[in-house]
């Protein structure tokens, strides 16, 4: 986008109009003339076409004059509409058709507009992420390397975002919030929580090959948790413990701090790949669903959540 003092306009009047203001005015217009439909026109040299028009003139005899303007009222962005030379020619010829109630009119049918095309942008920019790491989970869900999944999800937060309900979040010392990452000096988790104020989440990555069961039966149709999810369990848990111990001495130095439940998140294994059967299943969902404040994820329900959000975004 060119900046607004690369554009064309001409102002009537000598005075200059503060560059704020007209960085505004194009910003929220931008870069089109309020007009619906209004074709953009542009130099040679790809500038747009556009002038600063005034919806109430500061001198008398001008088009729409306000006797009441202030000199600082008038130079403000709201009193301010972009529009092509032809529009600009044509509201200023007809002030009793194009009033300030109307132009403010179109303005904020435009500015709707654009605010509306702004907001489609980002989804767009955001599902396109989604499935980008939709690509790499159809491409690499066989891969058993820990640390490559890790590295995937410090660049990817915006994997997380179903699974932990909007809660802030730690992944091997690295903090995320809101789907972001965020500078965390030294990885402390303390000092993390102490700048963001919110419930929080301790993740503890595993890998898609990783295995959910133990490979015999444990008694009649019982199976046991490998000791992988077993283990990593019990880590998260640790994790989570160490936190909360912590709490009251960080809560004493931070006041309004909140991390009531801090919640434990293991992500491991791949249930659609993993042969199980109806009893194992069974004694996998008895066994995760024992837990209070730890939530056991699989791969294959992570990666289906983003591709819901990814069908829902595209809609
Ligand atoms: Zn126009």
């Amino acid at each position: 986008m060119d900046s607004p003092d690369d554009l064309v306009f001409v102002s009537r009047r000598r005075r200059p109009i503060p560059a704020s203001v007209i960085k505004i005015a194009f910003g929220r217009s931008a870069n089109r003339c309020a007009f619906p439909e209004c074709p953009p026109v542009m130099l040679d040299n790809g500038v747009p076409l556009l002038e600063i028009a005034y919806i109430s003139s500061m001198v008398a005899g001008g088009p729409r004059y306000s006797h009441s303007l202030t000199r600082a009222g008038g130079d403000s962005a709201d009193n301010i509409i972009i529009l092509c030379p032809t529009h600009h020619r044509l509201v200023d010829k007809n002030p009793e058709i194009f009033t300030a109630e109307e132009l403010i009119k179109i303005r904020g049918v435009h500015y709707e507009r654009v605010q509306r095309a702004l907001s489609t942008e980002q989804k767009r920019t955001t599902s396109n992420r989604l499935a980008d790491l939709l690509e790499v989970w159809n491409q690499k869900r066989a891969t058993g390397d820990e640390e490559y999944w890790q590295q995937l999800f410090s660049d990817h937060p915006e994997a997380f975002s179903l699974a932990l309900e909007g809660r802030a979040y730690t992944l091997s010392s690295k903090c995320y919030v809101g789907g972001k990452s965020v500078a965390n000096t030294g990885g402390n988790v303390l000092d993390f929580l102490a700048q963001h104020s919110g419930n929080v989440a301790i993740v503890e990555i595993k890998t898609p090959t990783t295995k959910l069961l133990a490979p015999q039966k444990y008694r009649g149709n019982v199976y046991a948790p490998s000791r992988e999810l077993a283990g990593s369990t019990v880590q998260a848990l640790e994790y989570r413990h160490g936190l909360i111990t912590n709490l009251p001495a960080l809560a004493f130095e931070t006041p309004g701090l909140r991390a009531t439940q801090p919640m434990g998140v293991v992500i491991i294994g791949d249930l659609e790949k993993e042969e199980m059967g109806e009893d194992g299943r069974r004694s996998f969902e008895l066994y995760r669903s024992s837990f209070r404040d730890l939530k056991i994820m699989t791969y294959d329900e992570l990666f289906g959540g983003i591709q819901m959000l990814v069908n829902i975004l595209r809609d």
